[in-house]
């Protein structure tokens, strides 16, 4: 056989296990193929462990990145709703319940006096 078999990648991904071995038994050239992907598939075992170890941490850091997006996001829209509607400037000038209202003894600055 002096033409290269192409079967293997498209045997491997379309075709169930029993054609492929059918395959791979009567094909020199994909019988190599499927022992090199063995032996890759040999070593992705004995790395295993190590892999979902890395992927705990690249799960943690994801988490961490869309605590930190979700942050980001309600920040930004508050600045935006503060912008549209004087959230601070209503806590700041007092038109929000204060403690002078509650009934508590305050300064003239509107902060809780203390004797
Ligand atoms: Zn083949």
């Amino acid at each position: 056989m002096n033409k290269k078999c192409s079967k293997y990648e498209g045997l491997f991904i379309f075709a169930d296990e029993k054609t492929l071995n059918e395959h791979v038994q009567n094909c020199e050239e994909c019988k190599k193929e499927h022992e090199k992907f063995e032996r890759v598939s040999e070593l992705l075992q004995e790395v295993k462990p190590l892999y979902k170890k890395k992927k705990t941490n690249i799960n943690l850091a994801i988490k961490a990145a869309c605590a930190l997006a979700i942050i980001f996001t309600g920040t930004m829209s508050f600045d935006i709703l503060d912008a549209k509607y004087s959230i601070v400037d209503t806590f700041k000038y007092g038109q929000a319940i204060s403690i002078e209202d509650i009934g508590f003894p305050v300064d003239s600055y509107g902060l809780l006096m203390v004797d």
